[in-house]
């Protein structure tokens, strides 16, 4: 027989025991329901996320889509500016003017040699046409007498072009399109090659520049004003065409035949061999070779493109 005082302890302990275990249940189920609220916030918090990241990689690829097709936009543009396209940089003047960059050549770019410019000089003198060199000054610099040592000879060349009546000015120091130099470069570039342009030929450079490639940004353009070095960019590419066919000649004839007239631009590595069928052609048309400073004393010269800057300032 338990006793009775027993048997109420025992009952008050199960009852006690029943209490804490219905609230460590209750503290279970509560925890457990927690749990599960927050993992489901936390997927949804996941889901969110990846569906932002989705949006945003469409974004960035429709972004990364729309600048693809606004450079090649610009590019079109480009290219049609500086093609023989008859559309633009019409000029009513008949007559047209020779310029050469990049000499006095030699390997400067492939396949060019000395006796490109050579060739160049003596069809020029053969006919007695007085065209326009955009040198390059790093060409014939004593400076530079590491790329060979043979400055010398370009020195000849240089010196041959004044002689035999030329405009010898200046392209730049090394190649490089004005818009990537700062202006203390451009300033350096160009005057230091004027300067080496004088001591080999004896005689000053002329006040004509043309930058490698062409364009100009707004900040170089208005350098080149301010120091009144007219930019010379050109009416008539005589080598860039929208094919590559190479056929230099059956452009440039086809240009000339449309209206095609005023500063041509040429470079004596293919000029070589086109210049004397030119010449023909353009004798043929009646169509007068002039100089770029008769030209530009009588006529505009063209618009240069401006294009951003992408160098240093
Ligand atoms: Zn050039």
């Amino acid at each position: 027989m338990i006793p009775k005082f027993t048997m109420k302890k025992l009952l008050t302990i199960s009852i006690l025991l029943t209490g804490v275990a219905v609230i460590f249940f209750a503290v279970g189920i509560y925890y457990y329901i927690k749990t599960v609220e927050t993992r489901s916030e936390v997927i949804g918090l996941v889901l969110d996320l990846e569906k932002e990241t989705i949006l945003i990689r469409a974004e960035v690829a429709t972004r990364k889509k729309e600048q693809a097709r606004q450079e090649a936009a610009r590019q079109a543009a480009l290219a049609a500016q500086t093609s023989n396209s008859r559309s633009d940089r019409r000029t009513s003047a008949n007559a047209v003017v020779f310029t050469f960059d990049d000499g006095p050549y030699r390997d400067y770019q492939p396949g060019a040699t000395i006796e490109h410019t050579e060739s160049i000089l003596d069809i020029l003198k053969a006919e007695n046409i007085k065209a326009t060199f955009f040198v390059l000054g790093s060409q014939f610099d004593p400076e530079e007498a590491g790329q060979g040592g043979t400055f010398q000879c370009y020195q000849e060349w240089l010196k041959r072009m004044v002689a035999e009546g030329h405009t010898v000015a200046v392209h730049d120091y090394r190649h490089v399109a004005y818009r990537k130099q700062s202006r203390t470069e451009l300033d350096h570039s160009i005057n230091y090659t004027r300067r080496r342009i004088r001591e080999v030929t004896g005689q000053p450079a002329a006040s004509y520049v043309r930058s490698p490639g062409g364009l100009l940004s707004q900040e170089t353009a208005d350098y080149l004003k301010e120091k009144k070095y007219p930019h010379v960019y050109w009416h008539l590419n005589g080598e860039l065409f929208d094919d590559d066919s190479n056929d230099y000649l059956g452009h440039l004839k086809e240009a000339i035949e449309e209206g095609g007239r005023g500063i041509i631009l040429m470079h004596d590595r293919n000029a070589s061999g086109y210049l004397p069928g030119l010449i023909d052609f353009l004798k043929e048309k009646d169509i007068p070779i002039i100089s770029l400073e008769k030209w530009a004393a009588t006529y505009s010269l063209p618009d240069t493109p401006l294009e951003p800057h992408t160098g240093q300032f």
